[in-house]
Parts: C-alpha cells; sequence; structure tokens
C-alpha cells in the first residue's frame, strides 16, 4: 500500500459494502455453482483479505450467481477490492472449466482487469457510509431475471403507503428520500424526489426492461444501491443474463427489515427464465437455492446481517420462514397462469426483448420469406 493510500484508509471514517456477483459456470446447464468452484472463489477471497483491506466478506449463491460481499474502507470502486474479487472469479471459472461446468467463465468479458470490474461482465452494488451503532443490511440477490425486477417491489417499498405502512409511519421515508433512475439503453440517470414525482417515477418504472431503479437515499445518507449492468449492451451480444442484486440499509430512517422483504410476496412477473425469453412470477426462495427446473422460474433470496466495526454476524435467511412457503405456492400457480400461454404473448418477451433474437430472427426470416 503506498503512503496516500494508508492516510485515506486510516483516516477514513466511512465504511464501504461492496456486492460483486457474477456466474462463471454451473452444473448440468444453469442450475448451481459446484462446491469446487464456491471453494476455490473462497480461498482467494480469504487468502487476499488483507492485501485488499477487507474487514470481512460473505459468498454466497442464487442460482448460478455468486456473490461476493466485502466490507472496507477504501471506498467506492476501490481498485484493490475489486481486483480480488476478479481474481476469485477468474479462479473460479479455471475450476469450472476444468470440471466442465456450463457457462464456464461466462460474465467474465475481458481478458485482464483494468482498474474496476464496471463493464467487465460482474454486477456491482456498493454502499459508503459512516457505520451506525447498531448497523442492519440486506442483499438480495436475484437469478433468471433482470435489474428492473426490483423495480415493482421497490416502488411500492418506497412510495406506495398500502404496501408500506411505514412511509406514513416514519417521517425520514415519506419526505426526502431520493430514487436514482437509470436508462440502460440510453446509458442516462435521472434523480426524483419522493413522493413529489411518484408519478414521474412510476411511469418509468413501467418498462422495466429500460428504466431500472439504481441506488435511494436520504439525509441519513445512502440507503439502496442494486447492480444496473445489462450484459448484452457491454458485450455488444448477449452473453449471459444480467441477474441483478441489491444491497439495501435497514431500521430506524431506512426500510425496516420486515417492510423491505414483504414487498416481496406479490410474486410480480418479470422478463427472464428459459433462454432469457419469457414472463414468468419473482418467486422468494431461501438462500443458497439452486435454480428451478421449471422453465427457470425467477427467483429471488433475502440475506440480513448486522455489522459492527465492518464485521458481519452470521446471516439471516429472510425468506425461509414457513409464511414464505405460501408464496412460493403463490408463485407457482402463478407460472402454472402464464405457461397456459404457451408462446403467446405476454408469457413471451417482445421480439425486442428477446435475448436470443439472433435465433428467433433466423426462424422469423424463414417465415417471412413465404409471405409474397
Ligand atoms: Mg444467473
Amino acid at each position: 500500500m503506498n503512503f496516500l493510500r494508508f492516510v485515506y484508509v486510516y483516516y477514513n471514517m466511512k465504511l464501504t459494502l461492496s456486492l460483486i456477483k457474477a456466474d462463471v459456470g454451473s452444473i448440468g446447464g444453469h442450475t448451481r455453482p459446484s462446491e469446487e468452484l464456491l471453494s476455490k472463489v473462497k480461498s482467494v477471497i480469504e487468502s487476499g483479505k488483507v492485501g485488499a483491506g477487507i474487514l470481512d466478506f460473505y459468498i454466497g449463491f442464487t442460482g448460478d450467481d455468486i456473490h461476493i460481499l466485502m466490507s472496507h474502507k477504501n471506498g467506492l470502486a476501490a481498485r484493490r477490492v475489486h481486483e480480488l474479487a476478479w481474481k476469485a472469479f477468474k479462479a473460479g471459472a479455471d475450476t469450472a472449466k476444468g470440471q466442465g461446468l456450463y457457462g464456464a467463465g461466462q460474465d467474465l468479458l475481458k481478458d485482464s482487469f483494468s482498474g474496476n470490474v464496471k463493464g467487465m461482465g460482474p454486477g456491482v452494488a456498493e454502499l459508503e457510509f459512516e457505520e451506525r451503532e447498531n448497523e442492519a443490511f440486506v442483499i438480495f440477490t436475484m437469478d433468471k431475471t433482470e435489474p428492473g425486477a426490483f423495480n415493482y417491489p421497490l416502488y411500492r417499498l418506497f412510495c406506495e403507503p398500502s404496501a408500506n405502512t411505514g412511509l406514513i409511519l416514519n417521517p425520514e421515508l415519506s419526505h426526502g428520500v431520493e430514487m436514482t433512475i437509470m436508462d440502460v439503453v440510453e446509458n442516462k440517470k435521472a434523480v426524483f424526489k419522493i413522493p413529489e414525482d411518484n408519478f414521474l417515477i412510476a411511469a418509468a418504472l413501467m418498462y422495466p426492461g429500460r428504466f431500472v431503479i439504481e441506488s435511494t437515499s436520504n439525509k441519513s445518507g445512502p440507503m439502496l444501491s442494486i447492480t444496473t449492468d445489462r450484459l448484452h449492451n457491454i458485450a455488444g451480444t448477449y452473453v449471459g443474463k444480467d441477474d441483478p442484486a441489491a444491497i439495501m440499509r435497514l431500521q430506524k430512517a431506512f426500510p425496516a427489515t420486515e417492510e423491505a422483504c414483504s414487498v416481496f410476496k406479490t410474486v410480480h412477473y418479470v422478463a427472464g427464465d428459459t433462454r432469457g425469453s419469457h414472463h414468468m412470477p419473482l418467486m422468494p426462495v431461501k438462500v443458497m437455492t439452486q435454480a428451478s427446473s421449471n422453465m427457470c422460474i425467477p427467483i429471488v433470496s433475502a440475506v440480513l446481517f448486522s455489522m459492527h466495526n465492518g464485521k458481519f454476524t452470521a446471516f439471516v435467511d429472510a425468506f425461509a420462514t414457513p409464511d414464505w412457503d405460501y408464496y412460493r405456492t403463490k408463485a407457482v400457480k402463478k407460472v402454472e397462469a402464464i405457461r397456459e400461454q404457451g408462446f403467446v404473448h405476454p408469457a413471451t418477451l417482445i421480439p425486442d426483448e428477446l435475448e436470443y433474437n439472433n435465433g428467433y430472427k433466423a426462424i422469423m426470416k424463414e417465415a417471412e420469406d413465404r409471405f409474397k
């Protein structure tokens, strides 16, 4: 560590949570990483954590995506933190190749590391803040869907008192929350105020394939960060699903844990699933759940942590209680409903959003040639 970096880290009172995720291979299709792959990723982080100034870390998976959560004082987009995660995923990809796993290394789009992992394939969500005495936060991790899958549940959490009564019980949530929304097609951002701009926010979030929530904050600090990379825009061609993840701080000036989690019981329809080409309900699942073999139902898990001086407690699995079995059943019923629709919209995405649209276009070309 050079001297200036040492001074910055030593005197920096703020702590950063970096959540970096990638799919670097899974067993028998897009199901889940192997134990050997997870062990390799963990061993690289473990052996590099001191050199990268990592205070604590957690590694988990949801479907085929591996999530590395790290606490540190290096600030946002810190090179040595991102580089460690990159090395871990690279080593994991080698393990995956050695095991013949499906999609080995699929989310690592560049050969060499260059500063930070943004634009290199992995998804990144980061928050930098002054740690509270009792810092509580959640990481939401999704598989088989897209960043816009957060739009509706989080609109209801931040903008809709009939879904979140916390908005009329906590003045810090009713006034002064700002939401940054990204246009992933035009690569632009806009900041909206809640509740003044609620209808503008709703209008944008209506189109989750294009407008996605990136972050929220209020005067107590940054609250939420979501991975907003869109892989097929990065690579020029589609190379993998841009399955999102988020960090959200909880309690006091931020949403209560149960407010933040309960908005996922709606199991609303999202884009994704098999070949990233269908609409299916977003099913809340337990931590470390493999992808569903039933047309890859989109899944979300919620991992709760407390933190003190950058050290994590053991996590709590927020969707593990029996009541969530009911919502899993609800999701399966909605799967049955939409799959009765077969290949007809809205069961499938519109052609522009079909991720494998080159294949669809090739087949449609054959069909179109018959029209005279
Ligand atoms: Mg995935």
